[in-house]
């Protein structure tokens, strides 16, 4: 028997986190991120299931660009670090492909390719990439004179606080790319992470970018993927191992980190930090098993995790535990081990099967 640590992926959950993300983009339509594997869910199952409800996909790199073609879907994606080399921009063309540009370097080797169809990117403070608002004329008019401007679909930019509601700054980098791009009123504006769409008034455009939502986590400071409407799309599940009583006054794992301060009915979890799960996760993360939220103790280790029984005293060798899913929020795990959900979802290892139901 296969070890049955798995993570099972509910994808009816993503086509409703899609259509709550298209719904909030109003007149923006909403192009579906699912760049590192589909945040860890696979990213040909989850383009198939957004078939037909996304207009666009977005990724960061050519080779996942790539994986939604052998998934058999048509529809444009976008490149959203653009190329590494000259030559990917042919494979561009060739696979219907818009590479977002962010550099004169990219920009000069469109000279070599006759790639259909691209956009610019604009830093408006993230100042991760992009060409700056003043920038802009002279690049769109060396576009012009070396024919690439009618390939030219808009101009992108990303927020870098979109996250958080009592900060401005999303305000100021609207207002900045909105003013930028005023001259080309006959191109199309991207901007919005998953967080832009919960923030009140902010405008999407022509197309945003939900990535995050669709997976059912959330984008917000402070939130949780329930508290903002979202199903979580992915159950990350192992077997209860074995039982047994800890006394008081031992310790249990790597560091004896936990001590039982009273006799203690713990369990054995097989799925560890090979797996994916943080070993920043400490006593007191919670789990859940049969519907029933139980804790952490101790150490996470490399296979396994201990667990503390004491309020499920059904749960049984063989029983499933929910590390993350429908009762324990990922962004709850994510908060106790000083992350963010983005990180835990798309760390989940090679060695964690994905089942789609
Ligand atoms: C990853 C990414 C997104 C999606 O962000 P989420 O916070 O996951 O919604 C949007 N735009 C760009 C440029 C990105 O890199």
């Amino acid at each position: 028997m296969p070890r049955p640590t798995v993570a099972r992926i509910d994808l009816e959950a993503i086509r409703f986190n899609y259509r709550l993300a298209q719904q909030k983009a109003g007149n923006a339509r909403a192009m579906a991120v699912v760049k590192a594997d589909g945040y860890g869910h696979g990213i040909q199952a989850v383009a198939g299931a957004l078939d037909g409800l996304a207009g666009k996909y977005a990724v960061a790199c050519l080779e996942e660009a790539e994986a939604i073609r052998q998934a058999g879907l048509p529809q444009p994606v976008v490149l959203l670090q653009g190329v590494h080399e000259a030559r990917d921009l042919a494979r561009c063309a060739a696979m219907d492909f818009e590479p977002v540009l962010h550099c004169r370097q990219q920009l000069g080797w469109l000279s070599e390719a006759s790639v259909p169809s691209f956009w610019l990117k604009v830093n408006t403070g993230m100042n991760r990439l992009g060409f700056r608002p003043r920038e802009l004329p002279e690049v769109v008019a060396g576009l012009e004179s070396m024919g690439g401007r009618a390939r030219l679909q808009g101009f992108v930019t990303h927020f870098a606080c979109a996250d958080d509601l009592a900060s401005d700054f999303t305000g100021q980098q609207t207002r900045s790319f909105e003013a930028a791009v005023a001259p080309w009123p006959d191109l199309m504006r991207s901007v919005g992470n998953s967080a832009a769409h919960f923030r009140p008034n902010q405008p999407l455009y022509e197309w945003s970018r939900p990535g995050i939502m669709l997976y059912g986590a959330s984008p917000m400071i402070g939130k949780t993927g329930l508290d903002l409407g979202l199903k979580p799309a992915m159950t990350l599940e192992a077997p209860l191992i074995t039982t047994r009583t800890v006394r008081a006054g031992e310790a249990i794992g790597y560091g004896c980190t936990f001590t039982a301060d009273r006799d203690t009915r713990m369990g054995m979890v097989a799925i560890g930090y090979g797996d994916g799960y943080p070993r920043h996760a400490g006593t007191g993360t919670p789990a859940a098993i049969n519907g029933q939220r139980i804790r952490l103790l101790g150490r996470v280790s490399m296979d396994m995790l201990a667990v503390d029984l004491g309020n499920a005293p059904q749960a049984r060798e063989g029983d499933r535990v929910e590390l993350w899913g429908p009762t324990v929020s990922v962004d709850e795990v994510a908060e106790c081990a000083g992350t963010i959900g983005y990180e835990l979802l798309t760390g989940v290892s090679a060695r964690v099967p994905r089942v789609h139901e």
